[in-house]
């Protein structure tokens, strides 16, 4: 399976900005080895731009940063994954820890979400992560157990391996320039790979575990090339064409 280079912008970015740095980022990555695959999470009003952007090339993936777990309805502010699939995405985050920590959203929540939006046909990456308290507490095994168990337990016939993906990002390392060193990354994913093995005996082996923590393009080459790392999710360094094609192709 190829290797799932993904970048977050976060709320940054008009939607001209957006448009441009996706253009950049195709001429940048015009060698984009096999095994690469890139996916861009825009803001909402930047998505038309970067789907145009991105058009004729099935290895760039445009998706959204969130949806609502329903087609449409009363919901003031929320996005439905139909809603992303008929702007051109073929992606959504759930589970981000900002939307965690910062808006509030339950381990519940997010199941209801990545059940609803596999369901519609969004490939989708399943954030979770422990916070530095929970690590030093030594929880790491038990939050990212319960934040799986909860994130799937929606889904009673399994997962398309090649549409599920899982992100783990250590809430201590985003945004902050601390990245988990290669020991830490490879006891997390090797906690997460047993888990999904367990939680879904079929595919579990070959989900895409991604790492997300100031990856940059200086330690991209470490990283990716980690046991049970098959991508990566970046937010500020992915910003710029120039650091994340130097991560794509690291
Ligand atoms: C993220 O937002 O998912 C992330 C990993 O951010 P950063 O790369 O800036 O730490």
């Amino acid at each position: 399976m190829k290797k799932l280079m993904a970048a977050n912008w976060k709320m940054y970015k008009t939607a001209a900005d957006a448009e441009k740095t996706a253009r950049e980022l195709v001429e940048a990555t015009d060698n984009l080895p096999e095994d690469r695959e890139v996916m861009v999470f825009p803001p909402f009003t930047a998505i038309a731009g970067v789907v145009e952007a991105f058009a004729g090339n099935e290895n760039f993936i445009v998706g959204g940063q969130n949806c609502y777990p329903a087609d449409e309805g009363a919901f003031t502010g929320e996005i439905s994954p139909r809603m992303l699939l008929d702007l051109g995405c073929r992606s959504v985050l759930t589970g981000h820890s900002e939307r965690r920590h910062i808006l509030g959203e339950s381990d519940e929540f997010v199941g209801k979400k990545t059940a609803f939006a596999l369901r519609s046909g969004l490939h989708t990456v399943l954030c979770i992560g422990e916070t530095l308290e929970e690590r030093e507490a030594g929880a790491l095994t038990d939050v990212l157990s319960r934040q799986l168990k909860a994130g799937l337990a929606e889904l009673d016939n399994g997962v398309n391996q090649e549409m599920f993906s899982v992100a783990y990002e250590p809430v201590w390392a985003i945004g902050t320039g601390k990245t988990a060193g290669p020991p830490e990354i490879l006891e997390a994913h090797g906690i997460v790979r047993n888990i999904l093995s367990d939680l879904l005996p079929k595919t579990g082996k070959n989900i895409r575990i991604l790492y997300g923590g100031s990856v940059k393009p200086a330690n991209i080459g470490e990283i990716i090339t980690l046991d049970n790392v098959e991508g990566v999710l970046v937010g500020g360094a992915s910003l710029q064409a120039d650091s994340f094609s130097q991560i794509v192709l690291g």
